[in-house]
């Protein structure tokens, strides 16, 4: 199981209680344990996901709407302006593989719906075709 909690840890069990993750805790943390992760990275992950939920609570996001979007606003906004207190992060690149694996985990339990595509959306893809198919038109040929 998990270490016993430093000082600057001692909030993660409120901010998790607080936050619309509690009631899948337990079953988070045994995924987490099956995973092939080394206990510092899982003690990393465990912090970076309180700190999440702790956020998703301070800013009413409701679990069942969590999706990239939330994650990324939580990365590009929160915690380069975050105040949270002695926890700080500030590895993104730790934060963002510990929400990858809430992501996955929430998506096996059924409790998110499936990832949405990134890839540009298509009305941009068609626009780029007119774009280019205009310009090419317009093009004095050599
Ligand atoms: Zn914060």
């Amino acid at each position: 199981m998990f270490r016993t909690m430093r000082s600057h840890e001692l909030h993660i069990p409120a901010w998790f209680s607080a936050s619309e993750l509690q009631p899948h805790a337990d079953r988070l943390i045994r995924y987490m344990l099956q995973s092939e992760y080394s206990k510092g990275t899982l003690h990393a992950y465990r912090n970076a996901i309180a700190h999440f939920a702790h956020w998703m609570t301070k800013h009413e996001v409701a679990l069942s709407k969590l999706d990239e979007v939330s994650i990324g606003r939580f990365l590009s906004q929160h915690l380069p302006e975050c105040h949270c207190g002695a926890l700080r992060q500030r590895s993104l690149y730790t934060v963002r593989a510990a929400l990858k694996l809430l992501m996955r985990f929430l998506r096996s339990e059924g409790v998110v719906g499936p990832a949405q595509s990134t890839d540009p959306p298509k009305w941009l893809a068609t626009a780029c075709e007119h774009f280019c198919l205009a310009a090419s038109v317009a093009a004095p040929s050599v």
